[in-house]
């Protein structure tokens, strides 16, 4: 794994799974091997009860947005999907503000990185992660 050296983008992702499918870091990190990564690829997991999980570390270039991992940190909370099968934003209170925390501490450390989610990047054709996080975090 390459390390990461500069961060211009903080972005955010989401499983594209239904609140009623749990999905554990340990999940993901099985998922991501399974694609033939070196493990999971978000540098940061949200679940649906707020709980936040490191992923792989800050300093390694993680798998997550094509073309702009190497200057990028993932942050993916656990959803995105309504029972319907519908992207929807199901993020529930607790998650929004475990997301909001993590996403104002890494502005900290990154305070030039733009706040973007998946679909904002060009060429992205899904709705990941099924909010508009950069309007919503465009005051961090
Ligand atoms: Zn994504």
């Amino acid at each position: 794994m390459s390390k990461l050296k500069e961060v211009k983008y903080l972005v955010v992702h989401c499983t594209a799974t239904k609140l009623s499918q749990r999905v554990s870091v340990e999940d993901i990190d099985r998922w991501h091997k399974a694609q033939g990564w070196s493990g999971i690829g978000y540098h940061w997991y949200v679940d649906r009860d707020g709980h936040i999980f490191p992923g792989r570390s800050e300093h390694q270039t993680g798998a997550h947005v094509k073309g702009y991992n190497h200057c990028s940190i993932g942050i993916c909370y656990e959803g995105g999907i309504n029972e319907q099968g519908q992207p929807a934003d199901t993020r529930t209170p607790a998650q929004k503000a475990a997301l909001l925390f993590i996403i104002k501490d890494l502005k900290q450390s990154y305070p030039n990185a733009i706040i973007l989610g998946h679909h904002d990047f060009p060429n992205v054709h899904k709705s990941c992660p099924c909010f508009d996080a950069r309007k919503e975090y465009a005051v961090l």
